[in-house]
């Protein structure tokens, strides 16, 4: 067995050996046991059920929150020549019905599918059509309301496993403390409970706390001795683009990245800081996932985030190259009151929550009794505008909204433009020469892509215009002239967030927010907030020592923190005044131990220890309970 999976890794991926883990991980899920597999961020999750999933017979389904991600990783797999696919809500009915069809006869190895569409009866009847071969549910933290991204539609995915009751589930997450790993289990209805785990020390990761008034001039001052790149977590979009202006100001290369970007600013900004054009990069948390730079020096946080968890991927995104790097929280007197404040805001009061029920209903026109397992287009904007309410209130009220199973909030999914050709190809060459320019582009569509008469291809404008250096304009230009003469139907890509109703509408009074759902969630909030505020606060425990206990680690001093070389340099700063106050007082004349201990203000072992470290050295002499100076 080990043999083959060596050989696939190989043979795919190109790697010649796993990494910590990676293989008894593939070996148990082989072996068909239920498997949890926790690897710290860039540990090498994906390559864990990539593998055994190419050993197995049929296709492997792959639980995802981010769109984006999935996206990526199908990309990356057929770009290995991997039949693999993904299922979200951003597809239009045809395309998933499609995909489907090719889960079921086309050989499929992988099926990545966002959880929420688990909801769905008609999804989950054409599972049962399937040949799984194993179920794999990344990110399986959102399975707990303990985490930090609880998502109530991953507890739909113990109904797969009704339809599947002997197919292995792997699931895997980067963060998780006890209360989480016994909930992935419990939740997931585990037969055993394998857990395997890789430590979550990092080696070359120095934690530091600094604690100033004034962050700015701090972070001025860290990024100015750094050699290399930098990410700069802030906690609002609006604040990326002045601290990256700040820094500019100071000579610093720095770029701003979030999510409201546009995909075009937001790749370019990647690239450049990718390649090290940009040595900076503020960002709000929308930035870092999916994205691999090993070399990344120093990543500093400028707002305190809400967990240790979220710290901790955050922070750990520097120095995936093993060579040294520092992850550092900046910290201010008021970040207390801050993470405080947050609480109250992520929990609007119960009769805004239900009133905002109400109105996102009216808004998306659906009657009492109405909207059972539809899925809306949702404009946020316009919803917030409308109404008047302020973006977070609205946005956490419709997560817990969420959190309460009456809807489902997906947020800003991007939709790739499509097109799919409607002339046939012989009428194609009639059309020709309507423009010289729009000749060109078809033709390089053409060429470039494939299937395209058969069904909606997507296609990224970005790529054809910079593969053969044509205006990006032109090219939309093209596609819509050709779109309105009927010679291909061309859904140009938008960014769009949705709700889905996983119950019809109710009457306000049903409404019921419960107490697991709110005045849990609030408990379990503080409980990581407060965890959030200590570690800002420690100023005694090794740094490292105090994020591996939280998930539950047994760990010493690391060594590499600022706490840990604050205490190291006072260990040392004392052996040098100890051996100077000894030294001083032999020079006056000769003394027994016990004056040593009566006049130095130091502990008596210290003490001890340098008067013999200074014999053994030969500067010293001991004879008949005396010291007397060499
Ligand atoms: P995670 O999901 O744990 O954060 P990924 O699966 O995204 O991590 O992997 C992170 C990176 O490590 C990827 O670029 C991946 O190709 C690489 N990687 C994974 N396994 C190996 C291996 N055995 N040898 C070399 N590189 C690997
Ligand atoms: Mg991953």
């Amino acid at each position: 067995m080990n043999a083959t999976i060596h050989d696939i890794l190989y043979k795919y991926w190109g790697y010649r050996q796993f990494r910590e883990k990676q293989e008894e991980i593939i070996t148990s899920v082989l072996e068909g046991n239920d498997t949890l597999g926790l690897l710290p961020t860039g540990g090498g999750k994906s390559i864990t059920f990539q593998v055994p999933a190419m050993l197995f017979d049929g296709i492997a389904i792959v639980i995802t929150p981010l769109i984006s991600l999935m996206k990526d990783q199908v990309d990356n797999l057929r770009q290995r020549h991997i039949k693999a696919l993904y299922i979200h809500s951003g597809l239009r009915y045809t395309e998933i019905h499609n995909a489907i069809d090719k889960c079921i006869y086309g050989n499929y190895k992988f099926l990545y599918i966002s959880p929420e569409r688990l909801s769905s009866a008609s999804f989950m009847d054409s599972l049962r059509l399937m040949k799984v071969s194993f179920l794999v549910v990344d990110e399986a933290h959102c399975i707990s309301q303990w985490g930090y991204d609880f998502r109530p539609s991953y507890l739909k995915i113990s109904s797969i496993r009704k339809i599947f009751p002997n197919i292995p589930v792997l699931a895997l997450t980067a963060s998780a403390t006890k209360e989480v790993i016994t909930d992935i289990i419990d939740k997931l209805e585990f037969r055993g409970n394998t857990v395997i785990r890789k430590s979550f020390r990092r080696e070359n990761l120095s934690y530091i706390v600094r604690r100033t008034e004034n962050k700015q001039e701090r972070l001025i001052n860290i990024i100015k001795k750094t050699t290399g790149s930098c990410i700069v977590y802030v906690r609002s979009r609006k604040k990326t683009k002045l601290i990256a202006e700040d820094l500019s100001i100071h000579g610093i290369s720095a770029d701003y990245y979030h999510a409201g970007l546009s995909n075009e600013e937001k790749q370019d900004k990647q690239d450049k800081w990718k390649n090290g054009t940009t040595q900076v990069i503020v960002a709000t948390n929308a930035f870092g996932m999916g994205i691999d730079k090993p070399d990344v020096r120093v990543v500093t946080h400028l707002d305190v985030p809400n967990s240790i968890e979220e710290y901790y991927q955050e922070a750990g995104r520097a120095g995936r190259d093993s060579k040294r790097a520092y992850a550092v929280m900046l910290a201010s007197p008021r970040d207390k009151s801050i993470l405080l404040k947050r609480i109250s805001e992520t929990f609007p009061p119960k009769d805004t929550i239900k009133e905002i029920y109400v109105r996102l209903c009216n808004f998306l026109e659906i009657s009492l009794g109405g909207g059972f397992d539809k899925l809306y287009e949702f404009n946020f904007n316009l919803f917030c505008t409308t109404f008047k309410y302020p973006a977070s209130i609205a946005s956490n009220a419709l997560k817990i909204l969420t959190q309460a199973q009456y809807i489902e909030y997906i947020e800003e999914v991007d939709t790739l433009s499509k097109i799919l050709i409607l002339a046939n190809k012989r009428d194609l060459y009639d059309i020709k020469g309507i423009t010289p320019r729009s000749d060109e582009i078809l033709e390089l569509i053409l060429r470039n892509y494939t299937g395209l008469y058969a069904d909606y291809v997507t296609i990224d404008e970005l790529s054809i215009a910079y593969k053969f250096n044509i205006p990006l304009q032109d090219i939309y230009d093209t596609l819509i002239f050709l779109n309105k003469q009927h010679v291909i139907h061309y859904i140009p890509r938008r960014r769009t967030a949705y709700i889905y109703f996983p119950c019809s509408r109710v009457e306000p009074r049903h409404l019921e927010i419960t107490k697991e759902v709110y005045e849990k969630g609030k408990e379990r909030l503080e409980k990581r907030i407060n965890s959030i505020i200590a570690y800002a606060e420690n100023d005694s425990t090794c740094r490292e020592k105090m994020i591996l206990e939280y998930f539950g680690e047994k760990a010493n001093d690391c060594n590499r923190c600022d706490i840990c070389i604050e205490h190291k340099k006072k260990k040392n700063d004392n052996i040098q005044e100890i051996q100077e106050g000894i030294l001083y007082m032999l020079s006056l004349k000769p003394r027994k131990m016990i004056e040593f201990i009566d006049t130095l203000s130091f502990n008596n072992d210290a003490i001890i220890n340098q008067l013999r470290f200074l014999c053994d050295e030969g500067k010293i002499l001991y004879a008949d309970d005396i010291f007397t100076l060499k």
